[in-house]
This record gives C-alpha cells, structure tokens and sequence, in this order.
C-alpha cells in the first residue's frame, strides 16, 4: 500500500484475493508463477489455496518476498455431503498439524485411484486415454484431479480447452464420474479449526448435481466454527449473491470474495472479485497466530 497523497490523505485500498490454484493442484502455473502474475495484475494480498494440499506454501512464500506481495496460505479442502462435493477454504491452518494433514493424505490417495477408475471408465467407452497420459499431466506431489485428465486430452489432441472436457465427459453428472473419499464438511471445519485455521466456504452455492448446501448444514458448520462465506464469486449471480449474503447476516459470518484462480486452466481471471482489508483483518484475528500472514 502507497499513500496517495500528503499525510492523513487517503490511502488506496489494498487489493485481496484469498483463493487460487497453483500447479501443486490443479492450477497450471507453479507457485512462483502464480504469485508473479498476482503481482503483475495488482494483487496486494493473495491467499494460495490448493486443493487438499499445503506442498505449494514454500514456494509461494519465497515468490511473495520477492514480489511484495503479502500472502495468506490456505487450503481448499474438498468435503462430501450428500451428492455433493462442498468446498471449504482454511486459511491460515498449522501445516504440522497431525489430524489435518492425515486427513489430506488420505484425500490426496483416494483422488488417485478414482482417477484411475475415472480414466478406465472412458476407455472402455472409446476415449482415447491412458492413465500414465493423465499421470504425466500431475506435478510431482501435486493433488491430482479431474483437471488432469482434461489436460491429458488436450495433449493427445482430443480437446482444446479443459472446459470442453468437463462439458463432455467430467462433469459431476456424467457416466464416468466417480466420487474419492473426502470429509464430512463439519468434520472439515473442526479439523481447520483445532489446527488454529480459519474456514470459509467457498462458492457455497455453486449449481452441483444435487443442488448443492442447504441453510441447515451451513448453521451446523457455524456452530462447528465456521467463520465466512466466499459471497462474491464468479460462479454465483445476482440471486446466489443475495442469497449468500444474506445468510451470512443471519449467521454473522465473514463474507469474502475472490477469484478462484486457476492459471490458463479456467477462465477466472486474477482479482475479479476480491475482500474488504477489514474482513482480513478479522480472519487473522480469529487465526491462531502459528501460521501467519506473510507481509513483504
Ligand atoms: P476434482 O477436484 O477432481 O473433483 O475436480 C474439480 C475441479 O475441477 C474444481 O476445482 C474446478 O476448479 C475444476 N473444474 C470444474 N469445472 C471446470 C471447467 N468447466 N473447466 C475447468 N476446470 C473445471
Ligand atoms: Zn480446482
Ligand atoms: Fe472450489
Ligand atoms: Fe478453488
């Protein structure tokens, strides 16, 4: 942050994005890249949140000192319920925190066997693709996910775009798709919360094959220590905004916006949605300080 002009003038505002991909999941620039293009499009504060991993921290960290960019480490911890796949964002979580990390170990296992099923499923239907194509596209340590497979068919020629793939072949509703074992969402926000982090749900009302969260889960995960709602994404419209944000009123919860970047690998762009400093500031505080927020 810069001041704009004499002393007690005022100052801009910083822009935050606490959620986006890296290489580590299924984003497709390296931690270093990610944070490279966060500077680069004016991005003050990001938060790397990869999918069921934090391998990605390190890198980044180093990245944000060269860049000055303040940044949030994060999860993006994928949860099961009902049909539905939910997405809780933990910022901030101890990485050596035992629970967690088992339960992201074992996330990360079960996500590569049902690749496996997934990638056998469309072979024997005629798609051109072997696993060790899909492997090929996973980055040493990285989570591996859906995204992978797309992009071992645009390798091998099949497809242009991962959206093209998703549209045909992966989405949550299609023949070949197959679930891997992921956490009750409550149980996810006590595992953020016990590892000192801070949860937010991400997009909560994203469309999904089931119709997604309802208002009751979302009361019973703020009694297990919810703190936010990511209100503001790309992935809700006018309806789901007001919805959200009315719900997090209700609730008293943090209400947070941001990108959800995912390099080339979606449209999203950086910064498109961002959240107020004041809504930071709150997530620190209620963060038990082993993770800090990583200023320049
Ligand atoms: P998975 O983690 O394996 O269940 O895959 C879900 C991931 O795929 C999510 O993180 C999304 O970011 C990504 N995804 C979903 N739909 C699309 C799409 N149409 N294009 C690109 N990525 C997508
Ligand atoms: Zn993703
Ligand atoms: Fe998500
Ligand atoms: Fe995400």
């Amino acid at each position: 942050m810069t001041p704009t002009g004499a002393a007690g003038a005022a100052r801009a505002r910083p822009v935050i994005d606490l959620h986006a991909h890296s290489s580590v999941s299924d984003g497709t620039e390296t931690p270093t890249e990610l944070v490279a293009a966060a500077a680069a499009a004016g991005v003050d504060v990001l938060a790397i949140t990869d999918h069921d991993t934090v391998v990605g921290w390190d890198e980044a960290a180093a990245a944000a000192r060269t860049h000055g960019v303040t940044l949030v480490r994060g999860i993006e911890i994928s949860c099961a319920w009902r049909h539905s796949s939910i997405h809780l964002l933990g910022y901030l979580a101890d990485a050596d925190d035992r629970p967690l990390m088992d339960e992201l170990v074992r996330a990360r296992d079960s996500r590569s066997t049902r690749l496996e099923r997934m990638v056998a499923l469309m072979a024997a239907d005629g798609i051109p693709l072997g696993y060790d194509e899909v492997l090929a596209q996973v980055a040493p340590d990285a989570t591996p996910g859906r995204p992978h497979i797309a992009d071992a068919l645009i390798a091998n020629g099949t497809i242009r775009h991962r959206d093209e793939a998703f549209r045909s072949w992966l989405g949550d509703d299609s023949p070949y798709y197959v679930g891997h074992y992921a956490p009750h969402p409550v149980r996810a926000v006590e595992l953020v919360r016990a590892a000192g982090g801070v949860p937010v749900i991400a997009h909560p009302f994203t469309r999904t094959r089931s119709g997604g969260i309802d208002d009751a889960l979302v009361e019973r995960m703020r009694e297990a220590g919810l703190a936010g709602l990511e209100v503001h994404h790309r992935d809700h419209g006018p309806e789901e905004v007001a919805r959200a944000t009315a719900l997090a009123d209700r609730l008293g919860l943090l209400v947070t916006g941001s990108s959800d970047y995912h390099g080339e690998g979606k449209r999203n762009r950086l910064a498109e949605n961002t959240t107020a400093p004041e809504v930071l500031d709150a997530i620190e505080a209620a963060s038990s300080g082993s993770t800090e927020v990583l200023r320049p």
